[in-house]
């Protein structure tokens, strides 16, 4: 796979972490980075828009998708697909821009192995009493259901040693100037450097 100008970011937490809540807030304040949106086959919900919570489209169209491989990665979810495309990524990443996938551990493992240079973030919450708390906070749903999410939650956090960063997202502003760092930190490694200054370097360099 080619080399791109920007890079590729994987964002994965157990659902109440409050993943989204902090990626909204460094987009808001980077304007280098960019969320990828995925295409759905599923419907939208309430306060949903096609092209900002997802590509909405249907079935047919999906798989005609997957024919033309289109897909960077896809996946199916319950009774929906779910999937990247490469024309969302690539383009933006060619431009220079940072590109977050927002996407569980089994959606990460498959970008890694096509994209090896992929960073991992894994967000975890201060605590699973945080975690039912916000889980409950949610919805009016059955101590059941509760449960059940936390027992989800619990398996997707055990792949948290798969990811090249963890942050613990107990202080926020703490958590989102950590997350900003790394975005920082990862855009200064010398092949992004190479990539991005090859002008310049040339220039430095031909005395
Ligand atoms: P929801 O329907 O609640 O928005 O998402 C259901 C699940 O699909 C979540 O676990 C979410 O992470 C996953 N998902 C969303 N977009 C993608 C995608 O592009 N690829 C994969 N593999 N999973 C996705």
């Amino acid at each position: 796979m080619d080399k791109h100008k920007g890079n590729l970011f994987i964002l994965s937490a157990p659902s109440g972490a409050g993943k989204s809540t902090l990626y909204k807030a460094l987009l808001s304040q980077d304007k280098q980075v960019r969320i990828s949106i995925s295409h759905t086959t599923r419907a939208p919900r309430t306060g949903e828009e096609n092209g900002r919570e997802y590509y909405f489209i249907d079935d047919e169209s999906f798989l005609d998708m997957i024919a033309e491989d289109a897909f960077f990665e896809h996946a199916q979810v319950f009774d929906n697909y779910y999937g990247t495309s490469k024309e969302s990524i690539f383009e933006m990443l060619e431009q220079g821009l940072d590109v977050i996938l927002e996407i569980d551990w089994q959606g990460a493992r498959q970008i890694r192995q096509i994209y090896p240079e992929a960073i991992g973030i894994f967000i975890l919450p201060p605590s699973l009493h945080a975690l039912e708390e916000r889980l409950k906070s949610r919805a009016t749903d059955t101590e059941d259901v509760i449960q059940r999410r936390m027992a989800k939650a619990v398996n997707e956090m055990s792949h948290y040693h798969e990811y090249d960063f963890v942050i613990v997202n107990d202080d926020f502003d703490a958590a989102l100037s950590q997350m900003a760092s790394i975005f920082m930190a990862m855009r200064a490694k010398t092949p992004v450097m190479q990539e991005k200054n090859s002008n310049l370097i040339n220039d430095l360099l031909s005395l």
